[in-house]
């Protein structure tokens, strides 16, 4: 194969689609700050969701949109019966460095808790023994667009008075019982990277159970200036561009088509790689869902393959395919923790991260390409 197949690919509009839209900045000079694209975003993306715009805030990326709600919300500011901070986050190992680089950049303590086999989302029958006084926050994942077990976590939450922050930057789009993953829990962080099923370059948004939080968003993404001679908060920059906004509201357009071709891919995926002892897909789309495909995981067990995860990461980059052992290593052993957390206290986790590689998937990726590579781990079986 001449062409290198990468794990993913940027969907992007027609060059034209694109001018066109950005065509009016060389008239405004208006490029940020909440232009006109800023504010038609939110409105085509809260029309998309299924949410009031009022609950809704668009950031420059993800992880700043994460680190801001933290704050927002006020975790960690509250003080237990003993006078102890109550600084602990509930939250998993297996995600991005993201989740839980911003728990500790925000001054709290993560509590790693154990993953399921099924769909490696946090496991909710683990999350109660965790809970302790210094409990403030639960901070699950909808890995790989898969959804948490959400009413058992918002109710123990509810019973322990403890607030909920989804990461769902793998869920835009998904739905349950025809609802955006959004209207669960407290708040919702989506990432709108390049590298997501929906992007605005770099971006990302909160999308908020309770609306009073908004202008406190907003105003903690721009400085914490609150009026013209008025800083309130010691807020950071976290402000989305016209440009990304520009780039999300033409991409928007073709977001449903997109995820259908994703699930055609899937779909060929599973029909070849599915039902292999040895090998694990990910769990399909549930009764009531509604996927967005955005990633292929797929497990491989050393034991009954004869071969490891590893092995095939380098079957297929010998063949040109650039997999991604992703989520490897876990957070919780990256060397900026410096040993602080034991990765044998989430041995699900640990297991799964050594044994899952993710699939090239992204809506062009051709038939062809997709056999191919079923082929190629197919061919390491004896
Ligand atoms: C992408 C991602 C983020 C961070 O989003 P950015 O927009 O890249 O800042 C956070 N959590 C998870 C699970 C992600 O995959």
């Amino acid at each position: 194969m001449k062409e290198r197949i990468l794990v993913t690919r940027s969907s992007m509009p027609s060059l034209e689609e694109y001018i066109e839209e950005i065509k009016g900045l060389w008239d405004t000079h208006w490029l940020t700050n909440m232009g006109v694209k800023h504010k038609q975003l939110e409105n085509d993306l809260a029309e998309y969701m299924g949410v009031p715009k009022e609950n809704l805030a668009l950031f420059v990326n993800g992880h700043q949109a994460l680190e801001c709600v933290i704050e927002a919300l006020g975790l960690g500011n509250e003080l237990n019966e003993k006078g102890v901070r109550k600084d602990e986050v509930i939250t998993t190992p297996f995600t991005f460095a993201s989740t839980t680089n911003a728990i500790v950049r925000k001054g709290l303590t993560p509590v790693f808790c154990d993953i399921k086999r099924d769909d490696y989302t946090i496991d909710e029958s683990k999350i109660e023994d965790l809970i302790s006084d210094r409990t403030c926050a639960i901070i699950p994942v909808h890995v790989y667009g898969n959804l948490c077990a959400v009413d058992k976590i918002d109710s123990l939450a509810q019973k322990h008075n403890l607030k909920v922050i989804y990461d769902a930057a793998h869920a835009f789009a998904v739905e349950k019982d025809g609802v955006s993953v959004a209207r669960y829990g407290d708040a919702s962080m989506f990432s709108f990277h390049a590298t997501k099923v929906f992007n605005t370059i770099e971006g990302g948004a909160i999308c908020l159970k309770d609306k009073r939080f908004k202008s406190k968003l907003n105003d903690w993404k721009n400085f914490g200036i609150t009026g013209p001679e008025t800083v309130e908060y010691v807020g950071g920059n976290a402000k989305m561009n016209e440009f990304s906004a520009a780039m999300g509201i033409c991409n928007l357009r073709h977001l449903n088509e997109n995820i259908l071709k994703r699930k055609k891919i899937v779909e060929e995926y599973d029909k070849k790689l599915s039902g292999v002892n040895g090998i694990v897909v990910n769990r399909g789309v549930k009764e009531g869902e509604r996927g967005n495909y955005a990633y292929y995981p797929v497990i491989f067990k050393e034991n009954v393959l004869g071969f490891s995860r590893d092995d095939v990461f380098e079957k297929l980059k010998k063949n040109g395919i650039c997999a991604r052992k992703y989520f490897y290593p876990l957070t919780s052993t990256y060397e900026c923790y410096c040993e602080r957390f034991d990765a044998k206290k989430t041995p699900v986790a640990l297991e799964i991260s050594k044994q899952v590689l993710t699939l090239p998937l992204y809506p062009e990726l051709e038939q062809g390409i997709v056999d191919k590579i079923c082929d190629i781990i197919l061919g390491m079986i004896e």
